[in-house]
């Protein structure tokens, strides 16, 4: 996701300095809301997750516990997913030089010019989804893994499509150490467009990535009764984030009712299909 991808290294900063400035006077800024952590205790210049792995893992499981506190402050409300957010380490997924600021409520570059989605709007799809524990789950746009990893914990099944190959592998290899199976989570290659026709219908699609218009082919594989969860329209413009609930089966457009939910900024849709 790339709400600040251009701002990206800006905002980041400015997250840095409030952080300083706690660490200075011991205060939270009311301006900042308290994504950012305390410094890892370093003792004696010796990183702490080399010194201490069990107490470094511990530290993280603070920061995402206060993380997750300003994502319910700020709205979100389903227990189960707050419980995934909880469960999931975002630091694995994110590349070592980022690894510091995976509990601020940022999105991060995971290269390729990609990025891993702003926690806050992981967990704003995850709740407009509305996912019941026996729902087949599909998400376009792999990525880092850690959007498929929240639906694992949610979905029954959950299956995930990435363009871009070395992207996909990273992607597969985060989820693999995390202990999210194939079984768990199933991820091909290929043009998300498609969709995974194969395993449809899902009662719910994730996408993660801004096509200009819904692909035709999601939509014949979302279930009756299924979500189906996307942004849609150009980067430079702005793109509304759009929740399609099918209430019948075909494909007239009165099988489906459409909201539009908020106002984002994703990564273009990559892909022929569109
Ligand atoms: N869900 C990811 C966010 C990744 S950013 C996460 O949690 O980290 C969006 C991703 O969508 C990028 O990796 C991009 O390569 C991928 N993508 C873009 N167009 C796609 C398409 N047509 N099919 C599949 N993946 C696509």
């Amino acid at each position: 996701m790339s709400v600040v991808l251009d701002r990206t290294p800006l905002l980041v900063a400015v997250a840095l300095l409030a952080a300083c400035a706690r660490r200075e006077d011991g205060r939270t800024r009311d301006a900042e809301p308290a994504t950012a952590p305390p410094p890892l205790p370093a003792a004696d210049g010796i990183d702490a997750a080399v010194a201490s792995p069990s107490r470094a893992a511990d530290e993280r499981a603070i920061e995402r516990e206060r993380l997750v506190s300003s994502l319910a402050a700020k709205g979100i409300r389903d227990p189960r997913v707050l419980a995934a957010l909880r469960t999931v380490p975002r630091h694995a997924f994110v590349p070592e030089a980022n690894r510091g600021q995976a509990y601020l409520d940022r999105p991060l570059s995971i290269g390729h010019g990609q990025t891993i989605s702003q926690p806050y709007i992981v967990a704003f799809m995850s709740e407009a989804a509305r996912i019941e524990a026996t729902d087949r789950c599909l998400e376009i746009g792999t990525g880092s893994g850690y959007q498929a990893a929240v639906l694992a914990e949610l979905c029954a099944e959950t299956y995930t499509i990435e363009y871009l190959p070395e992207v996909a592998a990273q992607g597969e290899k985060n989820l693999r150490s995390q202990g999210y199976g194939a079984a768990r989570v199933a991820l091909r290659v290929g043009d998300g467009y498609l969709g995974w026709p194969e395993r449809a219908p899902f009662q719910v699609i994730l996408v993660t990535a801004a096509p200009e218009r819904v692909p035709a082919p999601l939509l014949a594989q979302l279930a009756v009764g299924g979500r189906l969860i996307i942004p849609v329209g150009q980067q430079r413009t702005g793109q509304d984030l759009e929740r399609w609930l099918r209430v019948a089966p075909g494909s007239e457009p009165s099988a489906f009712r459409t909201e539009r939910l908020l106002a984002v900024r994703f990564v273009p849709f990559l892909g022929e299909g569109h």
